[in-house]
């Protein structure tokens, strides 16, 4: 057994068959969602039937990545493996502009805002930081107004 301390890496999304068609998009830099062809209500995360209508043929639509805050708690110490790198970090809700009540959850890292600047209803835009090449393309949102400056 070594003497040298265990490192562990944050936990990565596993792409399935239901979710393959979001993360194509995302490694594209485009944000896809299902949406439904028969009603049209768009739902997330992906499941294998629409929710609303029962059809079982969803389809993976691109949105503007527009969205606005709705929740959010600041996370400063956090003892699971692969998370101090990260601190502090929001972990966010955010409503697509597409739908009502079209939730993502989102985080926001190493960010000034965190514990100030944060504020309910913003605009906040998807953004696809570069990864380190581990795993899928990771969307998170950020405010909209400081994209712009
Ligand atoms: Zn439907």
């Amino acid at each position: 057994m070594s003497d040298a301390p265990a490192t562990f890496a944050r936990p990565i999304p596993r792409p399935d068959a239901i979710s393959q068609g979001f993360w194509d998009a995302t490694a594209r830099g485009e944000l896809a969602i299902q949406r439904c062809p028969d009603c049209g209500n768009y739902q997330h995360p992906p499941r294998p039937i629409c929710h609303a209508c029962g059809c079982a043929a969803p389809v993976y639509a691109r949105v503007s990545g527009e969205a606005r805050l709705v929740s959010w708690t600041t996370t400063y110490h956090n003892v699971l493996p692969g998370f101090a790198a990260a601190l502090p970090y929001a972990c966010m809700v955010v409503e697509l502009v597409e739908q009502k009540e079209l939730f993502m959850l989102s985080d926001l890292i190493g960010r000034a805002e965190i514990a100030s600047g944060l504020r309910f209803g913003m605009k906040m835009r998807v953004v696809f930081p570069a990864g380190d090449g581990e795993g899928p393309v990771l969307p998170q949102f950020a405010p909209a107004e400081e994209q712009q400056a």
